[in-house]
């Protein structure tokens, strides 16, 4: 590679010297193409015409194997052909993934065809299995990260390969980017469109001009972009990069130019990250450093793709109106010209440095700065604290409107809101855009007319109402909040008086290194780290220390992963640090807010404020264990009981589902005597010893049927559309079946000491048992003196809407029932109802005690989760809701293939992915990705199922509709533009 002054063309540049004319495609029927191929290659079968812009090319399906025959534009000079045809070979030899030239009969690789009255030139290549990557609306961070390495790759097997058709002057070789949209761009026809292009471009080559002598020049493909990338779909359903394509635009050029054209290509399919390009140039550097030039050049190189993309397709639409290869590709190549043009140059250039690990580079020595404030002593600031852990935002408060000036005024009257915190304030719901919450500046409350000073020498560069600049060495001070006193022009020096704090009382100062970054007030997460390079801690600016402590989700994690014993799995490949809920929303240390459609635990919402007022009244008079006589547990036993059906009338109290199940099981053969226990495939019941034996997920356990010890017995998970039988009128095969295997037992001597299942089949995906499922099951098991338990622990409680426990929706009533998770919304807590001479049974097994089951705290939790779903009509709400959610849910369904089912009711549901719906495949790495990708759009969701191919939908009972259609919406995005 070299290093060498490009040939920047000035203005009025004649674009005849370019050599690409854009001419139309030569005429060739496929009749005749066929007729070629055969002749001059020996290559015959079925063709068809692929498109192409100035070529004629078609498809062959030959017996051993398939080809593309390319009949050139004569427009073209051969000797590029040829060099394509090198330049082919050379990256194949390099084992990179490119068609491959074929020899004609006559061993040439660049034959000749007479059509008419013309001698085209004809090539044979092999065809690349694959669809293009710019088939895909969205692409995900490893697959932009695999585009970059392919460039990356290619750039690299390129280096020691020279061809004459590389030198030449080529109009998409960005070297010439300016003279080409010099040219091109009076063909814009709307004058404020034009005169943007324009300026941008102005702007990018000036900021060019600074590095581009020192850019590498070097043999470069010069059009990775997803219409030539062609990728395979992977099992996870992504299409995967596997081959670059279409040699036509390779050039000598700079190497930073084949990244840009890439990042400029990727620019519509990143989802709504501006920053989402960033994995291509990671891993493009990590194939080819990229050094200093290349990292300030690069954005600026993006955007002049961007600029010759849009001003290329105006041009050839004035000359070639109905060109509709152009005009489809018309309003893509303005939304990534705008796409690059909105990323402020500082934010792009310190982004890619950070993701090159270049230092910044050495910054100018900062002034010694004096306090803009006089005399503000750190121990009369309060702090103003807007963070997302915040008190004051406590109870919903952070979305009331006005709620920062309310935090301000009860802090006190001189307050702080921090430097670089992440203000919950900014953040609202249903956001599928990361909001910007991170505070670039410190903001202070201080009374109106006091002075301010000057904090070093400097220049005054604006200074209007409400803002003043200064331009000091090495940093430009930025005071919003200020009625300035001084002029734009005017010298300071430090200390010298410049205003004075205006009406509002609340003055915000910003730190900037980086010259002429205009740098927002607030980042978005994403963008948080990148832009605190450029606008650093104002601390001394104030005189205060004004910096809220960092947030760093993977540290914590990292934290977590060194001691939490990892058998204990955690959600996401970089889980982000979840520290608050309200109500049916989740909401991570950096502001961001997620939708909650998992945590069905938090039945009545996260931080409800009548149990947590419950539980910290009951903590400050009195906790200790149900040996005692207190009155909590008197009370909510009462209560429990009273919603479990008659006869159901005795409350044992434990800490969780598992123990709720162990207890249960224990019941069952104290009371009849018996060890043999039937259970559901699919299942999951806990982690305790007996629990497991139960526990049947090969999700939970892939070992978990090979491993189930002799007294467990199971009968199928009655999944009608991917189960043992399926369809609508599958239902009395599986009752057949499950009876069958309770007969079974009595004809080998055996006899049960208990049935057990979820009554709807929470850990399959919230399925509907068979009609007269369980009422034939519990008979026969009662029949053969076993006890019937409900596994309510998941479906009861009123999730299901139409009905408060799950047996209700089989018309039945259980001997006993097992209920957890909802119970204390949060707070550990388990409970068995049963009946009283069934309790009594353990008696001849001795006492029972929980240390902690029944403690007056977890009661009055379990009272305060009872009063709020009765007084707040949350079944009411889950009926309601659900079913809306439901019918939205089936209508998705109508309309994309992929999801094969939607089982549930009430707010217990789930969607079934499936490869095929002929096959009916279950679709595991598509579900993961999907929930990668929902959780970019502010929605949490998880898979289950043995498959983990269903997506569980049982959020917090609260869910209102707007957020249920937030989901679909979301939901609906993915499954359109991808995942
Ligand atoms: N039963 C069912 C149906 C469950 O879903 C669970 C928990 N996932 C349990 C029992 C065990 O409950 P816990 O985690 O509270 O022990």
């Amino acid at each position: 590679m070299e290093t060498s002054n490009a040939p920047r063309s000035g203005g009025g540049t004649d674009m005849a010297m370019f050599a690409t004319a854009e001419t139309q495609p030569p005429d060739v029927s496929v009749e005749q193409a066929a007729d070629i191929a055969g002749r001059v290659f020996g290559v015959t079968g079925a063709i068809t015409e692929l498109g192409s812009q100035q070529d004629r090319n078609f498809r062959i399906d030959a017996d051993d194997g398939r080809y593309v025959l390319k009949i050139a534009n004569p427009a073209v000079p051969e000797v590029w052909l040829e060099s394509q045809n090198a330049a082919m070979e050379h990256l194949a030899r390099a084992g990179l993934p490119v068609p491959r030239p074929q020899r004609s009969r006559g061993g040439a690789s660049l034959e000749h065809a007479r059509i008419g009255d013309r001698d085209l030139a004809v090539r044979l290549l092999t065809f690349l299995d694959g669809t293009p990557l710019s088939s895909f609306g969205y692409l995900a961070p490893a697959v932009r990260a695999r585009i970059g390495g392919l460039a990356a790759a290619a750039c690299r097997a390129f280096a020691d390969f020279d061809a004459p058709g590389l030198h030449r002057r080529l109009e998409w070789d960005l070297r010439h980017g300016e003279a080409v949209v010099a040219s091109f761009a009076p063909h814009v026809a709307d004058p404020a469109r034009r005169e943007r292009v324009v300026s941008v471009t102005a702007a990018a080559c000036e900021r060019l001009a600074r590095v581009q002598d020192d850019l590498r020049i070097a043999p470069i493909h010069g059009d990775v972009t997803g219409d030539n990338v062609v990728g395979a779909i992977g099992a996870d359903r992504r299409a995967w990069p596997c081959g670059l394509i279409d040699f036509g635009d390779m050039s000598r050029s700079w190497v930073a130019a084949e990244l840009a054209v890439a990042c400029a290509a990727l620019l519509h399919q990143v989802g709504r990250d501006p920053l989402g390009w960033l994995p291509a140039v990671s891993a493009f550097d990590a194939i080819v450093p990229l050094d200093g030039a290349d990292v300030q050049a690069l954005w600026p190189l993006v955007v002049l793709r961007g600029a010759t993309l849009v001003a290329a397709d105006e041009k050839q639409l004035a000359v070639d109106p109905r060109n509709g290869y152009v005009a489809t590709n018309r309003d893509l190549d303005w939304a990534i010209f705008e796409a690059a043009a909105s990323v402020p140059w500082a934010l792009a250039e310190a982004a890619i440095r950070a993701a090159v690990a270049l230092p910044d580079p050495a910054p100018a020595p900062a002034p010694k700065f004096r306090p803009v404030i006089a005399g503000l002593a750190a121990e009369h600031v309060a702090i103003a604290d807007l963070s997302t852990t915040s008190e004051a935002l406590d109870e919903g408060r952070w979305l009331e409107p006005g709620v920062e000036d309310a935090v301000f005024a009860a802090a006190g009257e001189v307050a702080l809101a921090r430097y670089g915190e992440h203000r919950l304030s900014r953040a609202g719901i249903h956001g599928a855009d990361e909001p910007a919450t991170c505070a670039l500046h410190a903001e202070v409350a201080v009374a109106a007319g006091r002075g301010l000073a000057a904090p070093a020498d400097g220049a005054v560069v604006e200074a209007v109402r409400g803002r003043l600049v200064i331009q000091c060495d090495g940093a430009t001070v930025l005071v919003d909040g200020i009625d300035p006193a001084v002029r734009a022009g005017d010298q300071v020096a430090g200390g010298d008086r410049v205003g004075a704090v205006a009406a509002s009382g609340r003055l915000r100062v910003q730190l900037c290194v980086v010259p002429d970054a205009d740098p927002p007030a607030f980042a978005t997460p994403s963008a948080a780290a990148v832009w605190r390079r450029i606008c650093p801690d104002p601390s001394p600016v104030l005189g205060l220390d004004c910096a809220a402590p960092p947030v760093d989700a993977a540290r914590v994690f990292a934290r977590r992963d060194h001691v939490f014993a990892r058998v204990q799995p955690h959600f996401y490949a970089e889980p982000p640090q979840i520290e608050r809920g309200w109500r049916h929303h989740l909401i991570d240390t950096t502001g961001r807010v997620y939708l909650d459609m998992v945590n069905n635990v938090t039945v009545v919402g996260h931080a409800h404020p009548g149990v947590a007022r419950a539980i910290s009244r009951q903590a400050r008079l009195l906790n200790t264990n149900s040996r005692f006589n207190y009155s909590a547990v008197a009370d909510f036993c009462e209560r429990l009981a009273g919603l479990a059906p008659d006869g159901l009338d005795t409350v044992l109290l434990v800490n969780s589902g598992t123990e709720a199940t162990d207890l249960a099981l224990r019941l069952a053969r104290a009371h009849t005597g018996r060890q043999i226990v039937v259970a559901m495939r699919e299942a999951y019941h806990g982690w305790s010893m007996a629990a497991d034996a139960i526990s049947t997920s090969v999700a939970d356990n892939p070992r978990a049927l090979e491993t189930r010890p002799a007294w467990v017995r199971l009968v199928d998970s009655p999944n009608p559309y991917s189960g043992t039988h399926r369809g609508p009128d599958s239902g009395p095969a599986y009752v057949r079946d499950a009876l069958a295997v309770i007969a079974g037992l009595a004809e080998r001597g055996e006899r049960p000491a208990a049935f057990i299942s979820e009554t709807v089949h929470g850990n399959a995906g919230g399925i509907l048992l068979p009609a007269g499922y369980l009422e034939a099951v519990y008979g026969a098991v009662r029949a053969a003196g076993g006890v019937c338990i409900a596994d309510e622990i998941q479906v009861g409680y009123g999730r299901l809407g139409h009905h408060f426990w799950g047996f209700l929706e089989q018309g039945v009533a259980p001997d006993v029932i097992t209920i957890a998770k909802a119970l204390g919304n949060g707070h550990p807590m388990g409970a068995v109802i049963t009946r009283r001479e069934i309790a009594e049974s353990f008696a001849a097994e001795g006492s029972l005690f929980s240390s902690t089951g029944g403690n007056p705290v977890s009661c009055r939790a379990g009272l305060a989760v009872i009063d709020a779903i009765e007084s707040e009509g949350l079944q009411q709400n889950a009926r309601v809701v659900g079913e809306h959610l439901l019918a939205r849910l089936r209508e998705l369904a109508g309309r994309h293939e992929l999801i094969g089912a939607v089982h549930g009711i009430g707010l217990y549901a789930s969607v079934e992915l499936v490869r095929s719906r002929e096959t009916r495949e279950p679709a595991t790495e598509v579900a993961e990705a999907i929930c990668e990708r929902m959780r970019e759009l502010g929605v949490v969701v998880q898979p289950t199922g043995d498959h983990l191919n269903m997506l569980k939908v049982k959020p917090p009972l609260c869910i209102t509709r707007e957020s249920a259609d937030f989901f679909v919406d979301q939901l609906e995005l993915v499954l359109r533009t991808g995942w």
